[in-house]
């Protein structure tokens, strides 16, 4: 049984055959992954994939794969967490945190999209491949790569933070540092992408790279027991992954698999340095104006989002809506998450945590409905954020009677 009809432009609806292409020829407009869903219903049920791997493969028959995983085995299934702590500091009933802070194997939630890319670049008999990448998704191609037995070429802004650019080498990839933003960077890929054969996971192989995203949000469905939660904030960069969460909700619904409408609404999360696909929401307009990114959540800083029209869509078709989070809030987010939750999340994750209490503050988000919030990334990549914030308490020599005066000390400081 074919499960994938082909490619489809999102604007004009032409088809095109599954292969390496991504913009359509007539419109220019983006191509999508579209998939045979009469034959899929009844096929793919909630104890077949309940049946299946505890990793994001359990939904392999809803992503564009067609023959064996290649690589990323283990990625995905990320814990789905109650946070009671994090709920009470905020003032909400029901709070989730889906956490790809610590997915496998490079801890953030590019695995998912990166071991499709990689994997279908296998099928297609690349020998190469290559991204543009603001830190977590140049970790995860490097790392496929080396798995899959792959050349890798990646391409980042020189500013990238060192944590990124180590995580990063230590695969042996071909590492280029551009100096310039993301988006000249992206640009830059876009050329070569057409001079070189080489499957660029977020360039010619966006329409297959992007449906990875879609097994977030199944997780969060399937591990809130098949029931969608009300509210979903998500972080946005190029605007990918908000757009497939919602998509796979509308695809469990289609295939019977929860209940339409699931009436969740989507929220955007960007940084106030960083965030075009937010002031549109904020403005309502489907118009988006680039920006020059200023912020420390670097994995964020997309100033012309290739799918920033479609996530405002997103967030407008859904009845959601956006904030935008300062550096400041970005830091108070990471640390209010760690102190509540125990959880370490990068600067994406600091963003999140901020935009969701604006969104509470404001009533965007009603305190009784629940609310899962997309931790995309792990803290210890992006430790520059937080030096200058965080010291040691006490220092002192290796003696009782030391440490006895510095207890002292503290508790004096707090008395
Ligand atoms: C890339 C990234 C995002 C946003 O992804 P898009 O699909 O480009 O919007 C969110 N969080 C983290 C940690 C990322 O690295
Ligand atoms: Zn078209």
């Amino acid at each position: 049984m074919e499960k994938v009809r082909g490619l489809k432009c999102r604007e004009c609806g032409r088809g095109y055959p599954a292969t390496p292409v991504h913009v359509c020829e007539f419109c220019f407009g983006p191509l999508e992954v579209e998939y045979d869903y009469e034959a899929l219903r009844g096929r793919v049920t909630r104890a077949s994939i309940e049946a299946g791997p505890p990793s994001m493969w359990r939904y392999k028959d809803l992503l564009p794969i067609d023959g064996e995983i290649a690589v990323g085995h283990h990625v995905g299934f990320t814990p789905l967490t109650r946070a009671r702590n994090l709920a009470d500091e905020l003032g909400v009933a029901e709070l989730y945190i889906k956490n790809d802070s610590v997915c496998h194997p490079t801890w953030s939630f590019k695995d998912r999209v990166v071991a499709v890319a990689v994997t279908k670049a296998k099928e297609f008999g690349f020998d190469t491949v290559a991204c543009a990448s603001t830190g977590n998704l140049a970790n995860s191609v490097a790392a496929h790569a080396a798995e899959g037995r792959l050349k890798s070429y990646i391409f980042i802004p020189a500013d990238l933070e060192q944590g990124k650019v180590l995580a990063t080498l230590v695969y042996n990839p071909t590492l280029v540092a551009v100096h310039g933003t993301y988006d000249q960077v992206n640009r830059l890929c876009s050329e070569i992408a057409d001079k070189y054969r080489w499957a660029f996971v977020n360039v010619n192989f966006r329409p297959y790279y992007s449906e990875g995203s879609k097994s977030y949000g199944f997780e969060i469905v399937e591990q809130l027991g098949w029931r969608p939660p009300q509210h979903i904030v998500v972080p946005c960069a190029g605007g990918s992954l908000i757009t497939k969460i919602w998509k796979a909700i509308k695809e469990l619904a289609a295939l019977g698999l929860i209940a339409p409408p699931s009436g969740t609404r989507m929220h955007a999360a960007q940084a106030l340095g960083c965030g075009p696909i937010v002031t549109m929401i904020k403005k309502d307009t489907d118009v988006l104006v680039p920006v020059r990114p200023d912020t420390i959540a670097k994995s964020l800083a997309i100033g012309n989002p290739a799918d920033g029209y479609y996530a405002y869509r997103t967030t407008k078709e859904s009845g959601g809506f956006g904030e935008h989070a300062t550096d400041e809030e970005i830091i108070e987010g990471m640390l209010l998450l760690a102190r509540t939750e125990g959880i370490f999340t990068e600067t994406a994750g600091g963003v999140t945590v901020a935009a969701t209490k604006k969104l509470i503050e404001t009533g965007a988000i009603p305190r009784d409905e629940s609310v899962v919030i997309s931790i995309t990334g792990n803290g210890l990549k992006t430790p520059d954020a937080l030096y200058e914030r965080l010291e040691t308490h006490v220092k002192i020599g290796p003696s009782l009677s030391a440490f006895d005066r510095a207890l002292a000390d503290l508790k004096s400081q707090t008395a």
